[in-house]
């Protein structure tokens, strides 16, 4: 009798364990129905439906009775399908425990929505594959978001570099329409002598002119290199002094130059140009002194590191201007190479420094990185490509281009859209 008592509370036990695992699951059934912002379903190892949520209704528009059954890739892009993506999504996820992506799928009326899309592999307790579970989420309000935000913030980096280009360029051109009237007044009174001041004037407004759109022209990867075997060591060392000049005695200087420095094939005095703005930089970081370092070193770009420096796999030569200054936030940080981009006062700062050298680091074949931190300073490097072995050294080469002469009769056509320097050109 004392076990049969036993073998009755036993199965009593285990009904009510059933139980409340059966009450348990349906609960989670219930959860997982019940959830409209994920799509939540589940493949079996084919990849065929296998259960479907109320989120994956409403996202692709399928009820559950139209697509259990069916394949999963009828969510996905014909080009997606073509490329062989879902399987290949599948064999991932079973090979690497998930498989994690965002892309475009396909509704059942035919639009498409932007998906995060996660799989993960459903194993049993033999470890044998059984199916995958997908959790899709529908972030084609976000991106839109993300883009209107993006557009929004290119129309005001464009916006400022309109507005700095246009305030700048007036100021100049009130130098030089100031400076031509006064010479036009002098000339009508007959006071010739006083001329030549307005002349100066005009001049050296047009030459800051010429420097404006020389560094807007370097920004935009438009300027006229003139590429030269370099060693970036010997260039740094012919700096120094310069260097030092520049930032004062508050601030120590060291120049760490690798040695066996690759040679690389770029413009010398733009990147002196460059070196001397990141110097610029760095100074007006340390305002209370510190220390300014330069490094330069070998670097093999491997395919990983490549992307992540968007540049081509390589060889490249780095050189880093480190200063222990004011460091920059994660705002500047995104702006810093805008045009007319400048945290300092009004009058102090041009904007203009590091969209030259992004410039012509870019130019060059090559990349311009910031790494800095709030309250511990500055590491600014330009990537310089190496100068391939094969190139050839044409340091010396020369061109001479012989000057026509027009002095017997004939007759030359002048072209320019400015009628300015068409009439300057005749009269030369
Ligand atoms: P500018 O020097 O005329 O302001 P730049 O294009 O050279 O223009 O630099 C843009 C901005 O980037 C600076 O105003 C500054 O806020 C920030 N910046 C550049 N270099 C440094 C640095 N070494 N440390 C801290 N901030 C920097
Ligand atoms: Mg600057």
């Amino acid at each position: 009798m004392v076990g049969f008592a036993k073998v009755t509370r036993d199965l009593t036990e285990r009904r009510v364990a059933e139980e409340e695992l059966r009450a348990s699951e349906e609960r989670f059934r219930l959860l997982v129905q019940s959830v409209t912002d994920y799509a939540i379903y589940m493949l079996d190892r084919d990849g065929h439906v296998s259960s479907w949520n109320a989120g994956a209704e409403r996202f692709k528009g399928y009820t559950s009775n139209e697509i259990i059954g069916q394949h999963f890739s009828n969510f996905y892009t014909l080009e997606d399908r073509a490329a062989g993506i879902p399987v290949l999504a599948l064999q991932t996820a079973e090979r690497e425990g998930r498989f994690e992506a965002e892309g475009w799928r396909v509704r059942k009326d035919g639009s498409r929505f932007w998906a995060s899309v996660i799989i993960d592999p459903i194993r049993n307790d033999e470890n044998a594959l059984l199916g995958y579970a997908k959790i899709t989420r529908d972030l084609t309000e976000k991106r839109a978001i993300e883009e209107q935000l993006r557009q929004s913030q290119k129309m005001e980096a464009v916006g400022q570099l309109t507005g700095g280009l246009a305030h700048d360029f007036n100021n100049l051109l009130t130098g030089i329409g100031g400076s031509l009237e006064m010479m036009q007044v002098r000339m009508a009174q007959g006071r010739t002598a006083e001329i030549e001041r307005y002349v100066l004037a005009a001049q050296g407004a047009v030459k800051r002119a010429a420097t404006l759109t020389q560094r807007l022209l370097a920004f935009s990867r438009r300027q006229t290199l003139d590429p030269r075997t370099t060693n970036v060591n010997r260039l740094l060392a012919g700096l120094e002094d310069l260097i030092r000049q520049t930032i004062g005695p508050g601030i120590a200087l060291d120049v760490v130059g690798a040695s066996g420095l690759w040679p690389t094939f770029i413009d010398p005095h733009q990147l002196e140009n460059a070196v001397l703005n990141l110097c610029i930089n760095a100074r007006d970081a340390m305002p209370n002194g510190g220390k300014l370092t330069i490094e330069t070193a070998n670097r093999w770009l491997d395919d990983r590191a490549a992307r992540k420096q968007d540049l081509p796999v390589g060889q490249y030569v780095s050189v880093c201007v480190t200063d222990t200054g004011t460091g920059m936030t994660p705002e500047v940080i995104t702006r810093a190479f805008e045009p007319f981009f400048t945290t300092k006062p009004l009058g102090d700062g041009t904007g203009l420094g590091l969209s030259m050298v992004y410039g012509f680091a870019r130019q060059s074949g090559g990349q311009i990185r910031i790494y800095s931190e709030v309250g511990h300073g500055t590491t600014m490097c330009i990537y310089l490509p190496r100068q391939a072995v094969d190139s050839v050294d044409d340091t010396e080469a020369t061109f001479h281009v012989p000057v026509e002469q027009a002095s017997d009769g004939k007759v030359i056509l002048v072209i320019d859209d400015e009628p300015t320097i068409r009439m300057l050109t005749l009269n030369c």
